[in-house]
């Protein structure tokens, strides 16, 4: 492979090598005789293989499992091994996760994971994503607030208070026309009092002094 630098071992051109039948009976040989360990993950591979599963759209993943600090050394969460996967091809035409084993390098079982060279669909702009981020964040530090936050409404209430919210200064004016006339009556009849009754216990009043006088 020219021009690519050189690795210890020639990993990546044995990996990318083999063909897709081969690699169910190399995990299973890694089993039963000589288990070998989960491979470092290459930052960069130039293989055209490219997984028949469909493409990770990005707007599927949660934004704190997708880094793209690094535009060009972007990297997400796998969603089948729920590892960190480095995507390779950023500057050529498709972009994809490396291949990977499942588990950690140098101490797992090296399992090819089923989503290496998996393509990445772009549904999400940088930009997107790092205001998606700090949204997350955001909200999960609402989320370890102290303060009670008050329950969801019930659909029928929240309706009723949609309703509400969306009456207009004349309707409203309307309703309080409409039941002034009884709040009138209960006024008046609050201010009659029963004629010979006082209250029995009460102080006497120093009448005197409520003259007017001018
Ligand atoms: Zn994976």
């Amino acid at each position: 492979m020219p021009g690519s630098p050189a690795r210890p071992g020639g990993r990546r051109e044995h990996r990318d090598a083999a063909p897709p039948l081969s690699h169910t009976r190399r995990s299973r040989m890694s089993i039963t005789a000589a288990m070998p360990t989960a491979k470092e993950r290459p930052r960069r591979t130039r293989t055209k293989r490219v997984s028949h599963l469909p493409a990770i759209r990005l707007s599927s993943l949660l934004p704190s499992h997708i880094d793209l600090h690094d535009p060009l050394k972007p990297s997400l969460v796998c969603r089948d091994c729920g590892t960190w996967v480095p995507i390779t091809g950023m500057q050529s035409k498709t972009q994809k996760l490396v291949p990977h084993h499942t588990g950690r390098a140098d101490v797992a079982a090296a399992i090819r994971c089923r989503s290496s060279n998996r393509r990445i669909e772009w549904d999400m702009t940088i930009p997107e994503w790092h205001q998606a981020l700090t949204d997350a964040v955001k909200e999960a530090a609402s989320r370890q607030a102290t303060t009670v936050l008050p329950k969801a409404f019930s659909p029928a209430t929240d309706q009723t208070l949609r309703a509400r919210a969306q009456r207009t200064p004349a309707g409203r004016l309307a309703d309080w026309n409409a039941v002034l006339p009884r709040v009138a009556a209960t006024d008046a009849h609050r201010q009659v009092a029963p004629a010979g009754d006082s209250p029995a216990l009460s102080r006497t009043v120093p009448l005197d002094k409520l003259k007017i006088t001018h």
